[in-house]
């Protein structure tokens, strides 16, 4: 009977033990969030959305969704930040990636009819 009781107390502190790491690990986690070390940055053209881990790779490649034509461009830098979703700055549109964005055709570019959405920064 007695060490059936040690045994179940021992038991109970191994499980007060792993919940107190737990505790401990989530903290840390929260800790480390701000950061983030491990995220790479990738890089977008802001024509086409098109994604990229470089700016070199980026503007080395032909955009084929470019507003002054479908050859002899290369990709533009989309310089705002990553977000959530994407907004076209000529006519307000919102979309969940620029691949999405810059693939439609925007009512109100200036550049004229049939010009795709252009994301806002
Ligand atoms: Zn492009
Ligand atoms: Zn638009």
């Amino acid at each position: 009977m007695t060490i059936k009781k040690t045994i179940s107390k021992l038991l109970l502190v191994l499980l007060m033990l792993c919940s107190a790491a737990l505790y401990s690990q989530e903290g840390g986690q929260s800790g480390n969030a701000n950061g983030q070390p491990l995220q790479k940055q990738k890089y977008y053209c802001k024509y086409c959305g098109m994604e990229y881990s470089t700016v070199r790779d980026l503007t080395a490649n032909w955009c084929r969704n470019h507003p002054l034509g479908k050859n002899g461009y290369k990709h533009e830098l989309y310089e705002g930040s990553v977000k959530a979703q994407y907004t076209c700055k000529y006519c307000g549109m919102v979309y969940r990636d620029l691949l999405n964005l810059t693939r439609n055709i925007c009512q109100r570019n200036p550049a004229g009819k049939g010009k795709n959405h252009e994301p806002a920064l």
